[in-house]
């Protein structure tokens, strides 16, 4: 899925782990919940807490994702320049660009939103293969540096 025509996306910055799936191809999955991002398409956002089927008191079970009386959605931050988390072996994270759309609560350092797409991502010491493989299965353009990538869908 592509950003809709006449649909400004937001631009963000995030994480994924650089896993590998049973077949051994690179997958992105997100850093906080086993969600693996799905080729040239994109992300749509769930909340945790009706996927889990849990009542949370003073709020219908179940809204559409990001809320926001909740933290669901699909997080990015809006700055190039945030904190990655730090190393954790054998866990190795990659950086990336997304576009979000759909339904999305802008924060002053991030936003959440219901559509997410990476666009790009930055190659990381050690994972040059598993981000050039990752960038073909993908569709994403590989770069060194945030500063300099092109934004547009
Ligand atoms: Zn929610």
């Amino acid at each position: 899925m592509r950003v809709p025509d006449g649909i400004q996306p937001l631009t963000g910055y995030r994480e994924w782990h650089a896993w590998t799936d049973l077949e051994g191809m690179p997958v992105l999955m997100s850093l906080y919940r086993p969600a693996i991002w799905p080729r040239w398409e994109a992300m749509k956002a769930s909340c945790l807490k009706t996927d889990l089927g849990l009542w949370v008191r003073g709020r219908p079970a179940g809204h559409r994702a990001p809320d926001g009386s909740c933290q669901c959605g699909l997080y990015a931050h809006r700055f190039p320049d945030f904190e990655p988390v730090a190393p954790n072996a054998p866990h190795r994270y990659v950086r990336g660009l997304v576009l979000g759309w759909g339904k999305y609560v802008l924060g002053s350092l991030g936003w959440r939103a219901e559509l997410a797409r990476p666009v790009a991502i930055l190659s990381s010491p050690g994972l040059e293969e598993w981000v050039e493989h990752a960038a073909d299965l993908y569709g994403l353009e590989v770069a060194t540096s945030f500063p300099g990538l092109r934004t547009a869908a």
